[in-house]
């Protein structure tokens, strides 16, 4: 579970996040929405501890994220930010490789190796594992990106927006990925989702972030709500029933 309690960040006098009181439930694919500068890559990051917290704290399984050394949080949480400043000159094995950094310290054993491959593999990337990433799509980056973060084999994985530039197929064979890495491995997930119908078909929770704010939360079933969504969104939102459960429709 990832607890955050009375959590705030001040950017300056008028941008501030939180205060946030949340419970993450462990297991399954949590995802965060709102609209965009809602605070969701704010909260995401500071989960992650790759951005300091003002007030508050925040638990991970029960470790204090501001306290525990960062080695031992790197073996039991792991992040995709939203923007990859990435080197080009590093291949995607290279890429995905760093994924074992917590473990081997820069020296890849055979083990290390095989769990590379594995999640090459898994993402569709062996036959492009050579390649620069300079070299590849968006999409294909992409998923480099979201292997090298599954491959650190952590309990907690957060990645936010890792369906940025991928096309609809490959964005439902990542949540699909996910759906997986969460069923079979008991990871916990925590995504930031920016289409709502992609959330209300995979994710087991959702938390929507407004203003800074947890605007609501609750199962799929709870939140596909026109009111809700549209309060949500700023925008008139109408949910149907589909195939596979409630979808949002755009006015
Ligand atoms: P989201 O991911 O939901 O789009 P963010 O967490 O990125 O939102 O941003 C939340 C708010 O904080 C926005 O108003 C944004 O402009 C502001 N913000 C984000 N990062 C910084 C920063 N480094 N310095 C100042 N303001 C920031
Ligand atoms: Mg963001």
């Amino acid at each position: 579970m990832i607890t955050l309690t009375n959590v705030r960040k001040e950017y300056s006098s008028d941008v501030a996040i939180g205060p946030v009181n949340l419970e993450i439930p462990a297991g399954g694919i949590t995802a965060l929405v709102g609209p965009n500068g809602a605070g969701k890559s704010t909260l995401l990051t500071m989960i992650g501890r790759l951005l300091g917290i003002d007030e508050g704290n925040i638990t991970v399984a029960s470790y204090d994220v501001t306290s525990t050394a960062s080695k031992d949080l790197a073996k039991i949480i792991s992040i995709l930010r939203q923007e990859n400043h990435f080197v080009t000159k590093l291949t995607v094995r290279q890429l995905v490789g760093f994924g074992r950094f917590p473990y081997s310290k820069g020296r890849l054993t055979k083990e290390d190796e095989g769990i590379i491959s594995r999640y090459i593999d898994f993402f569709n990337l062996t036959e492009l594992e050579d390649r620069y990433l300079d070299q590849l799509s968006g999409g294909q980056r992409q998923r480099a990106y979201v292997a090298m973060v599954l491959c650190q084999e952590t309990n907690y994985v957060l990645l936010d927006e890792p369906l940025n530039n991928l096309d609809i197929a490959h964005s439902v064979e990542m949540m699909k990925h996910l759906e997986n890495a969460a069923a079979q491995f008991g990871r916990t997930i925590i995504v930031v989702l920016h289409d709502i119908n992609f959330a209300a078909r995979y994710a087991d929770y959702i938390v929507a972030v407004k203003h800074g704010m947890i605007e609501k939360e609750g199962t799929p079933e709870q939140i596909m709500k026109n009111e809700i969504l549209s309060e949500i969104f700023n925008t008139e939102i109408e949910v149907i029933e589909g195939p596979h459960g409630k979808i949002a429709c755009y006015h």
